[in-house]
């Protein structure tokens, strides 16, 4: 799949048009796909056609994570468990099934000269700001430096209280969390139906959801439930959809029975794509603007001030005070001198640290608080300024 194949036509179909524009996209692919029935081992075939997708998609200039699963199906292959073995068997089989897990992926990957970098999370790494400040991080510079993340939750620690549990979700966070434009999910279906097109043959496909209703939420339960290896279904798949278009990300449920599967919906197999109303970095401000509580302040210089409305990040240097008391990640206002509130942000360290970088300059970080973090004190894709 060339880059000029990926460029369409006004006759293409919304889900090909959705991947021709996406920038950042999460591929995420079900146990079902990566681990082969009969041998229990990665479907060695299929994982390779799918990273020469990936490189497709990379030539073109988009970047590209994979959320996979795999590692309790493998696990339990190798240490032959039956399915419904004890949780912390289960959570055994992970420890084993990741690491061949990651060898089917590297393998499938070497061929196209993609470098896969395995990332574990936890529901605390996508839930806790200053986790996934530092999560976000990493995969950032992951993606920088050309590798292609290959997420998984982090299954044999994970409590069953704290986890995800499916891998939809974890992916849709993942989306959220480094803000891709796109969600593809790959899946046994090719996409989302008005009943179970297995059982049912009035069944209609459904191309293009723009409003996630709660008539196309219900159409999750059980009839279009599908019978996978792993544990998501149709209706978390819609769950990962509104998480995403939330963040303003767009979800497509594509295929993966084919090998090639995003090739595939380049030429026009069916897919359904839900649309987000918003951008990933829109969506995220108004969530900065609109869901967090500011727990202090931070009283800035005029200079600072005038840089912020031109759109910089607030440095250190800037800071004249801080009040309250906060820590890293969590929302603080942004306020002048004579007390008026520009704004809020996400403080890029905690308070007591603030402190002791406030008014310095920002090479002077690491020697102040014991390490280098992000150099600035929000960044300004982290901060929201009110209307003037
Ligand atoms: N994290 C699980 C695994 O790798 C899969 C969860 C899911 O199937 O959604 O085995």
């Amino acid at each position: 799949m060339t880059d000029a194949a990926v460029q369409t036509t006004a006759e293409s179909t919304a889900a090909a048009r959705a991947i021709a524009g996406a920038r950042r996209i999460v591929v995420k692919i079900g146990s079902s796909l990566v681990v082969d029935a009969k041998t229990r081992a990665p479907s060695a075939d299929w994982l390779e056609a799918l990273a020469a997708d990936i490189a497709a998609l990379r030539a073109g200039g988009r970047e590209v994570a994979v959320v996979s699963s795999g590692a309790v199906a493998l696990g339990r292959g190798r240490l032959k468990l039956a399915k419904n073995a004890r949780l912390d068997e289960k959570q055994a089989a992970a420890a084993v099934g990741q690491s061949l897990l990651m060898r089917g992926w590297e393998a499938a990957f070497q061929p196209h000269g993609l470098t896969p970098a395995q990332v574990l999370l936890t529901r605390d790494d996508t839930e806790r700001r200053r986790r996934w400040l530092n999560a976000r991080a990493t995969l950032e510079a992951l993606l920088t430096l050309g590798a292609v993340p290959v997420i998984n939750e982090n299954d044999t620690v994970a409590t069953e209280e704290l986890r995800y549990g499916d891998n939809d979700r974890l992916a849709a966070r993942a989306a959220q969390l480094i803000r891709a434009d796109l969600l593809i999910l790959l899946s046994d279906v090719d996409g989302l139906y008005t009943a179970d097109p297995r059982r049912d043959p009035t069944a209609e496909h459904l191309p293009l959801i723009e409003a996630l209703t709660p008539e196309i939420m219900a159409l999750g339960g059980g009839a279009n439930a599908e019978a996978d290896v792993g544990t998501g279904g149709m209706a978390t798949k819609l769950m990962a959809a509104r998480i995403a278009r939330s963040a303003g990300c767009a979800t497509l449920i594509v295929s993966g029975l084919q090998p090639h599967p995003l090739e595939a919906v380049r030429d026009g197999a069916r897919a359904t794509l839900f649309t987000a109303p918003a951008t990933p970095l829109a969506a995220y401000k108004q969530w900065i603007a609109g869901s967090l509580e500011p727990t202090g302040a931070l009283v800035i210089d005029d200079g600072a001030a005038a840089a912020l409305v031109k759109g910089r990040s607030l440095l250190p240097s800037g800071v004249a005070r801080i009040e309250g008391r906060f820590d890293k990640g969590d929302s603080v206002r942004l306020q002048t001198l004579d007390g008026a509130v520009l704004g809020v942000g996400l403080a890029a360290y905690a308070a007591d640290e603030m402190a002791r970088i406030q008014g310095r300059h920002s090479t002077e970080i690491e020697a102040l608080v014991g390490y280098k973090g992000a150099g600035v004190a929000v960044h300004r894709d982290d901060l929201v300024l009110e209307a003037p």
